[in-house]
């Protein structure tokens, strides 16, 4: 059997393209433009591509992009007074602080300073409790794109045997979540998982967010499953692998294991961005209470 690819690129460009429509509906009720609020601090060549890439998505979609580039010697109380401008701004519904930040400031307390109804990355603790808790808030991005990806080929996954390999606050933790409040039955894995390979053979959606080149060959997959493969990783330049780009999945032994597959790129990535301008129109209603993307 052969794989299906979910293609991430076009699943993204319906959401923006849906996503569109909305927001024009909404400026015309609320007679402005959502908002939504990059800030960067320091010039780190991957955080600038995305947060350029980020500002013209905004545009497209109908939003407003405030983009607030700082140099890397900004100190923690510049950013933080920033931050409470941000939040007492009424023209900007959606802040978001690329990481990573310059060692000298303290990322937990920045994300702790933004106002959780304008959380657009969901990293606040109040709403990783109420994902947690199963209470509607801003969901983290890239897990929940993997869920729409999830769902283009498996609408109602109850049931299923969820495998996440990750545990990270940012993507592994939240799917596992996002998962959980899709009636799977979720093991979560990592590095001190045993018997990794036993694991993920037990998965009928195996989603790899481990940031290890190819670590899940195709003999540790299921046949049938579903995979999701959050991994982005660039191997090294010189040698045959002249710096591509893969995942965490072992593609060309996977694919011909599974039932469906996102690629890398062109799956998961792509995701991202859609979700974090979905997340912004859902900041600028009234953001507890609504219905959910995923
Ligand atoms: P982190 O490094 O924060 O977390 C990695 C997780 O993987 C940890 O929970 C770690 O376990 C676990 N892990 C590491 N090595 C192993 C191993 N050998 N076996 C089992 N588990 C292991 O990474 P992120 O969660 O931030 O990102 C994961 C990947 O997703 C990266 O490749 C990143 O680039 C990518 N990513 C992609 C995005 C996209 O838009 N497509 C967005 C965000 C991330 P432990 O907790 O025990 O240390």
């Amino acid at each position: 059997m052969q794989a299906s690819t979910i293609d991430g690129k076009a699943i993204a460009d319906k959401v923006r393209a849906e996503l569109a429509i909305d927001v024009a509906q909404w400026a015309a009720h609320a007679g402005r433009r959502p908002g939504l609020a990059v800030v960067l601090v320091g010039n780190d060549p991957a955080s600038e591509v995305y947060v350029g890439s980020k500002a013209r998505q905004t545009v497209a979609v109908g939003m407003r992009s405030f983009e607030h580039r700082l140099p890397a010697e900004t100190s923690q109380t510049e950013l933080l007074a920033l931050i409470a401008r941000l939040n007492a701004d009424d023209t900007v519904d959606g802040i978001l602080v690329q990481l990573p930040l310059p060692v000298h400031i303290r990322s937990d307390l920045v994300i702790r300073a933004i106002d959780p109804a304008k959380d657009v990355d969901g990293f606040h603790p109040e709403n990783a409790g109420r994902l947690t808790s199963g209470l509607t808030g801003l969901v983290p991005c890239t897990p929940l794109g993997c869920m729409l990806l999830l769902r283009s080929v498996e609408p109602t996954p109850v049931g299923l045997h969820a495998v996440v390999i990750g545990r990270s606050n940012i993507v592994g933790r939240p799917i596992a979540q996002l998962l959980l409040q899709a009636d799977c039955t979720v093991t979560t894995a990592h590095s001190r998982s045993r018997e990794l390979p036993e694991l993920c053979r037990m998965a009928d959606i195996l989603i790899a967010a481990v940031g290890r080149p190819e670590l899940v060959r195709g003999d540790w997959i299921k046949p049938g499953a579903i995979v999701i493969d959050v991994g982005i990783n660039r191997l090294p330049a010189a040698g045959a692998a002249k710096g591509r780009l893969v995942g965490d999945v072992a593609f060309a032994e996977a694919v011909a294991v599974a039932r469906a597959i996102t690629p890398v790129p062109g799956g998961v990535g792509p995701m991202t961005i859609a979700c974090l301008l979905h997340n912004t129109l859902q900041a600028a209603r009234p953001v507890y209470g609504l219905a959910e993307l995923q």
